[in-house]
Parts: structure tokens; sequence; C-alpha cells
């Protein structure tokens, strides 16, 4: 039964990011409507529930767990689920517990975090401008999330800036970004915006700079030269030679990176989707739900890996939106 989870395409299973909330305390323009409905919190995963399921993937070879939402410092209570999973760093059985944040609970919560085992996090963040981040994410204030960076950085915790790549609003802080991030000794990756979910009147290709254009304007700068280090993620990356700074690129659009994926994620309700641009998933709530022991549950996680799909079908290249997915980021966990 504790045999390794290897997909159809003989990929292994090592990668789990789990929603712990489909809320937040932001409403990114590119990620959610201003007026969410959320779920019904009895259909949510209990802390309990989400321990023993993340236990499962672990015992059957999971190594790195990431959390995420929603928000996932939103939900109440977050740093006793991030205690339990410190237990397997403690043994051994996971090498790193991480999670992606908007940073607005950090000044809270970094020192709890690192005393939980988290030594790097993710941060959001698509401008250094106050009133656009405001208009980019409704309800953020950045003064908040920079003093969550600073928070994060003096606790110990490494920082890496996901910055979604957006035409016409942060085009022209390219340089301010990357800068910023070289002076603070934080790693920075580029994603393209990704057709998730139904976000209201927001033009998506309107919204999509490419990140082959992004790349060519960096290296109007100086030269970059491409890092062979692939972590079997989405990301490739580059070194700015004059100043050695790493900066990453999750192309999801012009580049299809689905070959080496050796991920699945899971919603805070419980489904596992095995592709993050497939509607395809399954449900592992109610076999937590139904027995105590985990029997029920490692038979479906495993039926569920059996049908991992090759790849994604995201493309823009006709100029409407194909492949689109109904569901939203904040539902299955960016
Ligand atoms: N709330 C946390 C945060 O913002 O970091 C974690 C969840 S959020 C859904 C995870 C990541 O997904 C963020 O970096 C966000 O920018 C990204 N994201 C959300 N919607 C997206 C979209 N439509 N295309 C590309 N990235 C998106
Ligand atoms: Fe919230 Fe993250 Fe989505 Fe922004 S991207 S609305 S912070 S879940």
């Amino acid at each position: 039964m504790n045999a390794p989870l290897i997909d159809p395409f003989a990929r292994a299973i090592s990668y789990l990011r789990v929603s712990v909330t489909d809320r937040c305390d932001f409403r990114c323009v590119y990620c959610m409507s201003e007026n969410m409905t959320f779920l019904p919190k009895k259909d949510l995963l209990t802390l309990e529930e989400l321990d023993r399921l993340c236990s499962a993937f672990v015992r059957l070879g999971v190594k790195k767990l990431r959390i995420t939402g929603g928000e996932p410092l939103v939900r109440r209570d977050i740093l006793t689920f991030f205690r339990a999973m410190g237990r397997h760093l403690d043994s051994g059985a996971l090498d790193e517990l991480t999670l992606t944040t908007n940073g607005s609970q950090l000044e809270k919560y970094a020192t709890d975090l690192y005393a939980a085992g988290v030594r790097r996090i993710n941060v959001s963040l698509d401008t250094l401008d106050e009133a656009k981040f405001a208009r980019i994410t409704r309800w953020g204030k950045l003064p908040q999330v920079l003093r969550g960076i600073d928070a994060a950085q003096a606790a110990g915790l490494r920082v890496k800036i996901n910055t979604v790549a957006l035409q016409g609003f942060n085009e022209d802080e390219l340089f301010t970004l990357t800068d910023w991030c070289a002076s603070r000794d934080m790693d920075l990756t580029f994603i393209e915006v990704m057709p998730m979910g139904d976000i209201g009147n927001e033009d998506r290709i309107g919204q999509y700079w490419s990140l082959k254009d992004l790349r060519a304007r960096l290296a109007q700068r100086g030269t970059l030269t491409d890092l062979p280090d692939r972590t079997g993620g989405p990301a490739r990356y580059v070194r700015v030679d004059a100043t050695g700074q790493k900066i990453g690129f999750i192309t999801p659009l012009s580049h299809n990176f689905c070959e080496s994926c050796n991920r699945v994620r899971i919603t805070c309700t419980g489904e596992i989707y095995t592709c993050l641009g497939q509607e395809g998933h399954s449900d592992l709530r109610a076999p937590l739900r139904g027995s105590e022991a985990d029997h029920d549950l490692e038979t479906a996680i495993r039926a569920a890996i059996a049908l991992k799909p090759k790849g994604h079908d995201f493309d823009y290249s006709r100029q409407k939106v194909d492949g689109q997915v109904s569901r939203h980021m904040s539902h299955t966990g960016g």
C-alpha cells in the first residue's frame, strides 16, 4: 500500500499544494470578482481533516507541501495546522513546508511560521505603487504587505516575490520591481495571467503580457543567462549577469511545461485536481469522512493519480481564450 505515487506518464508525485480556504482579504481583479460567494463552512475540510489528508500524501511519498488558498493566513487557527505539519519535517518524511501568501498577515505570523519549520515563502506582489496596489487588489493596503515582508525577512524566512505580468499595469515597473527585489536579496518570479474563473468584466487578453516580451525588455538592460536548474516546476530561470540576480518566468501560455509536472492540488473542500488547467477532479472528502481508517482515502488518492492527464490546453494564440477553466484560482489554490 505504501508504493510511491506514479502517474500514467511515469511522473512521480512528490509535490502537494493544498488550499486551506477559498476566502481572502483581497479581491485581486484577475483572481476574484468583487462580490464573491464563498463556500459554506461545513463544506470546508476541518484542520484535523486537512492534517489526515496531507499526512496520507506524505506517507505516499510527497516531499514538498505548499499551503495556499484563498489567503491561507486568514483561516482561523491556521498556525495549529502548520505546527502539525511541522512534525513531518521533524521526522524527515517531508523536505519542505511552505506557503503562498498575499503578505497581509505576515507581520502577525512570520515568527510562528518560522518556528513551525517554514523556511521559504512566496509573497504575491504586482506593484510597488500604493494607489495601483489598491486598484489591483481592490481591498489591499501596500504598507501592510511591505511590513509583512520586513517581518518575514527579520524572522529568517527566505522570501520570493511572485508578480503577475499585466499589460498596461506593471510594464512600467519592470525595473523598479527587479531592482527592489535585488536590493532586498529576494528572488522574483513573473507569472503570465491565466484564464481562471469568471471574474466579471475584466478583459483577459487585454491583461495578458507575454513573458517573452518582458524578458526581451529585461535583456535590453543587460545580458541574461539561462539557468539550467529545473526544479520540476513550471518556472524557468535566468541570471542577470551584471548583478547575479535570479529571475523566474512561469509561462503556462507561451511555454508548455507539463512533461515534468510532479504536482497535484487539493481544494479546501477536499477535491483533488491533478492538472491546474483541466476540469477533471476527484473527491477525497467522502472517503476521508466515510471512515476513520485511511485505507479508503489512500485507495481514492491512487485512483485519482491514475487519472492525471498529460497536460493542459490553455492557448491564447488564436486571439481567443481557449482552454479556459471555470473555477477560480482561489478555489484550486495558486
Ligand atoms: N492569496 C495568496 C496569494 O495571493 O499569494 C495565495 C493564493 S493566490 C490564488 C496564488 C497566486 O495565484 C498569486 O500569486 C496570484 O497572483 C496568482 N493568480 C491568481 N489568479 C491568477 C490568474 N488568473 N492568472 C495567473 N495567476 C493568478
Ligand atoms: Fe486573494 Fe491571492 Fe486571489 Fe489576490 S490572488 S484575491 S490575494 S487569493
